[in-house]
């Protein structure tokens, strides 16, 4: 099974809620704590 976390923190949806995103052709998270960070360009 694929392992999802996030691309910022890497912390799991265990832990963390994540958002599906694209990117370059592939499918990545972010967490909604490292969101905003994410969308200001952080
Ligand atoms: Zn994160």
């Amino acid at each position: 099974m694929e392992t999802v976390k996030c691309s910022k923190c890497g912390k799991g949806e265990d832990a963390v809620r994540l958002i599906e995103y694209r990117y370059q052709g592939k499918k990545e998270y972010v967490c909604v704590r490292c969101l905003p960070v994410f969308v200001h360009g952080g």
